[in-house]
């Protein structure tokens, strides 16, 4: 069998390398694929295949992109979920004995891409590696484009919750875990590559090492890894698949910070989504959304870090403290709030602009912008430097002064730069003298040129005589056929035209080569130039990430100020207690976006003690979900820092935020609502403490009647009872018959949505009364969303029936039943009782109807 080509040769072991990308192998002016990476390419590019003669019989399958259009290709190829490695020439293919070296210089994979459109400016892409060991996870999250670097060593369900909040495009696995179960399940809930990596891609270093490696430090102590060994590997299997794909130093990448859950609130990714904190349930968008809400921010970064604090806010009373300080100075001091507000508005993304330069991938425009945002640097601390808040004066001393960076890129970079850093035309006059040499000379080499139209004109004769330039032949005299004969000797004929012919002098031949080099050496000189003071800039790496983390946070406070102000939201009371107390509290989105009917406050008390358990009854569409949410949102905005919609908020800290809200029908495929529901609730009844807040929206109503009220006793007495628990709840239910709960637990309190009935049809009043709703107006409800008349009616005939039937049958049962034990350990641990009438009557179970309301009866 015939041998390959040299080339080709050269080609697959290259691609030996990557094997799982598509390799860009340069060619002169293209990058070529080969074999079935061009057919892959030529389809998902909708670029031609050709083939290409590589030394055997057969044809091999080909297809190119040009070198100077690249990027745009490799993009939308990453974009789909493939890895492109770009290999290059590394040495001057005029210099090269036999075929030009070529190597891989960098592999982009859905992870790691520093540009395009996946890069969006208020959201992280993150790139993660995970390693377990037990029921232990370790992960680590790194978004390259920022260089902030996250890590994480949790349970199971808290993976799940971070991979799910942070949302990778990549996510690392060793070979011999990918096909364990937990890795199928994170594939069916994030979209994302999975990349495999056996132990040898750490080039013999383990992973711990070469987290010593990178930042030059001896022990993970200086990270606050030591006990967190799996998060550690984590990281370091992160940085070595960095580094075999992006081949260089990656100085930006900041130290790994540790998630701690002790100092914030744990929101999981159910509630996330229910209470659509970053995006709406329904569209999959930010609109409608509490970070849609709360965004005022001016930059990138802190619309970034904006989302980070609504992922998690704190627990911790200093911290909320400190922000609600800064927030409320900046709420009353209109003035400078519009000042740095116009400030920020100055000031471009430093954190990717510096990862850029650290990259290696800045350009003249990148510096400008970097210059332009450090300018205002100064202003905003000026700014900060009077503030009252402890906050704000840790922020202001945070800012460094980068006067003297600013200075040099104003004094070398021309104020409008082109996009390329390989062309020239980069650096002012007066930078550099060497440079300005070349200038003049190419200047005056110019002016030598146009003058000499002129000269010749008189020398000759010829009055239509012209100098031109063409990439051929260079600056030439041009003679125009009738004129022919006035042309002297000294002339050299270079090309005949239709109507006349070219000509070149020695003199002429001699300036050309001046300018040529001048330019040359200027382009060149220019590069270096650049290059010197890209190494600069980054020399201040860590100041301006340092800057640029101060200048999000800032603008974070100014955006919950501005908020704030906005729709007049209240400073809320921190606790440490167990008390939650809202008056005239509003839901901030409904309010925000809804326009026609003015929203209705509500108050709220929620305890540890007689006002633990919030049972909420009343009809469909009445507001007791809307009502629900503004009590979760209200408690996140205020550990978040924010002011609150309400008159008056006193929040006792709260760990965690559970909900478990009736219709998340957008299940993902598979499991039946009723199975998703359970283990949805599983969730809540294994972690809620003292002093979560639970949200539970219709429990039990995915299954038979009988069944979901069990159910749903079974668990507010688990709530009630269990000393473990006693977590702040909030229960909205269909099923009335629960509501007799109130009578026999302390801590259970009624609530219901006040209706109206006019006629035989209803009005809502969005009002919550302490009280128990007396029926469902399911009937009702229906009607109004327009059920047929005959329809209604027969509904309301079945349902008479069912209701006598239902009262006889619960006699029956009660009377079964009297005397069974409800829940074994049904204590406290003072012992205390927690029952307010007899230890008889509370073992009764509520009476049991066969149909329990008319909602039901209708569904
Ligand atoms: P339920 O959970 O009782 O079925 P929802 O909470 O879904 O009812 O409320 C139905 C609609 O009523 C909401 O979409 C909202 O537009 C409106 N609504 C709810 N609460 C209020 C309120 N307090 N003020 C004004 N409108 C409200």
């Amino acid at each position: 069998m015939a041998r390959y080509t040299p080339m080709i040769e050269q080609y697959l072991s290259i691609k030996k390398q990557a094997a799982d990308a598509l390799l860009f192998f340069r060619l002169g002016d293209f990058y070529e694929l080969f074999f079935d990476d061009a057919i892959i390419a030529s389809r998902e590019l909708e670029i031609t295949l050709t083939g290409r003669d590589g030394g055997q019989n057969e044809r091999i399958p080909m297809c190119g992109v040009p070198h100077h259009s690249s990027d745009s290709y490799i993009q939308r190829l990453v974009e789909k979920g493939y890895k492109v490695a770009i290999c290059e020439q590394v040495e001057d293919p005029a210099a090269a004995k036999g075929i030009v070296r070529r190597e891989i210089i960098r592999v982009v994979t859905p992870g790691t891409i520093m540009e395009g459109k996946n890069l969006s400016e208020k959201t992280n892409l993150f790139l993660a590696a995970v390693v377990s060991s037990g029921d232990l996870w370790g992960s680590a999250f790194c978004d390259l484009s920022t260089g902030e670097f996250y890590v994480a060593e949790t349970d199971e369900a808290s993976f799940y919750d971070d991979m799910l909040r942070l949302s990778p495009s990549e996510v690392i696995v060793y070979k011999q875990d990918i096909q364990a179960e937990p890795f199928k399940r994170l594939a069916a809930m994030i979209s994302c590559v999975f990349t495999e990596v056996s132990i040898d891609m750490l080039a013999g270093l383990r992973p711990l090492e070469k987290l010593h490696k990178h930042y030059g430090v001896i022990t993970l102590e200086s990270f606050g890894l030591k006990e967190y060994p799996l998060a550690a590997e984590a990281a370091g299997v992160l940085l070595a698949y960095l580094e075999s794909t992006q081949k260089r130093e990656l100085p930006h990448i900041k130290p790994p910070q540790y998630l701690v859950t002790a100092e914030t609130m744990t929101i999981d990714s159910f509630s996330r989504r229910n209470l659509e904190l970053v995006e709406s349930l329904r569209e999959k968008s930010k609109t409608g959304s509490l970070l849609w809400l709360l965004d005022e921010t001016v930059t990138a970064m802190g619309g970034r870090l904006l989302k980070r604090w609504i992922e998690r806010p704190l627990a911790v009373k200093q911290g909320i403290e400190e922000r609600l300080d800064a927030v409320e100075e900046w709420v009353q001091e209109l003035l400078v709030r519009e000042d740095i507000r116009a400030l920020l508005d100055q000031v471009y993304d430093l954190e990717r602009l510096i990862g850029r330069v650290a990259y290696g991938s800045a350009n003249a425009r990148d510096l400008l912008a970097i210059r332009s945002s450090l300018a205002v640097l100064p202003d905003v601390k000026n700014c900060l430097e009077r503030s009252r808040s402890t906050l704000l004066l840790r922020l202001s001393a945070r800012i460094p002064d980068l006067s003297s960076l600013v200075e040099l890129i104003e004094r070398a970079i021309v104020e409008e730069p082109p996009v390329s850093i390989r062309e020239g035309g980069l650096i002012k006059e007066g930078f550099d003298a060497r440079l300005d040499e070349y200038k003049i000379a190419s200047r005056d080499g110019k002016r030598w040129i146009a003058e000499l139209e002129q000269r010749e004109r008189e020398k000759t004769g010829i009055k239509s005589l012209k100098v031109g330039y063409n990439k051929v032949f260079g600056y030439y005299l041009e003679v125009s056929k009738a004129n022919l004969s006035l042309v002297p000797p000294y002339f050299e004929r270079k090309q005949t035209l239709a109507n006349g012919e070219r000509y070149i002098t020695p003199e002429l031949k001699e300036k050309e080569a001046l300018i040529l080099e001048a330019e040359e050496k200027m382009v060149d000189l220019e590069y270096q130039i650049f290059l010197s003071l890209r190494e600069r800039v980054e020399q201040s790496l860590q100041s301006i990430q340092e800057a640029a983390e101060a200048i999000a946070e800032i603008d974070v406070i100014q955006s919950l100020a501005t908020v704030a102000v906005k729709r007049r939201y209240v400073r809320p009371v921190i606790t440490e207690g167990d008390r939650l107390l809202i008056e005239e509290g509003r839901h901030p989105v409904v309010e925000a976006m809804q326009n026609d009917e003015p929203f209705v406050p509500n108050d709220t008390l929620l305890d540890c003690d007689e006002n633990q358990i919030a049972l909420i009854t009343g009809p469909n569409m009445a507001g007791k979900s809307t009502y629900m949410r503004q009590v979760a949102l209200l408690v996140i905005m205020a550990q978040i820092g924010s002011f609150v919609p309400a008159r008056r908020a006193e929040v006792g800290i709260v760990d965690r935020v559970f909900t478990r809200i009736g219709a998340s029908d957008n299940l993902a495929g598979g499991q039946s609502t009723f199975m998703v529901e359970m283990v949805e609730l599983a969730n809540i009844l294994h972690h809620a403490t003292r002093r979560s807040l639970i949200i539970l929206d219709e429990i039990g109503r995915g299954t038979s009647t009988f069944d979901g009220m069990s159910i749903a006793q079974a668990v507010i007495e688990y709530l009630h009872h269990s000393p473990k628990v006693g977590a702040k709840t909030m229960f909205a239910t269909h099923y009335h018959e629960l509501t007799k709960l109130a009578e026999t637990y302390r801590g259970v309190r009624n609530y219901s949505t006040h209706v109206q009935e006019k006629d035989d049809t209803i009005v809502f009043l969005r009002k919550i009364l302490p009280e128990p709703a007396d029926r469902s107006y399911g009937i009702q409800v229906a009607k109004l969303a327009g059920l047929p008349r005959e329809v209604l009616d027969r509904a309301q005939e079945i349902l008479q029936v069912l209701q006598e039937e239902g009262a006889q049958s619960a006699r029956e049962t009660a009377a079964a039943k009297a005397g069974e034990a409800v829940f074994e350990d049904a204590s406290l641990p003072s012992g205390e009782t927690l029952i307010k009438e007899t230890q008889n009557d509370a073992s009764l179970p509520i009476s049991v109807k066969r149909t329990v309301s008319d909602g039901d009866a209708i569904r």
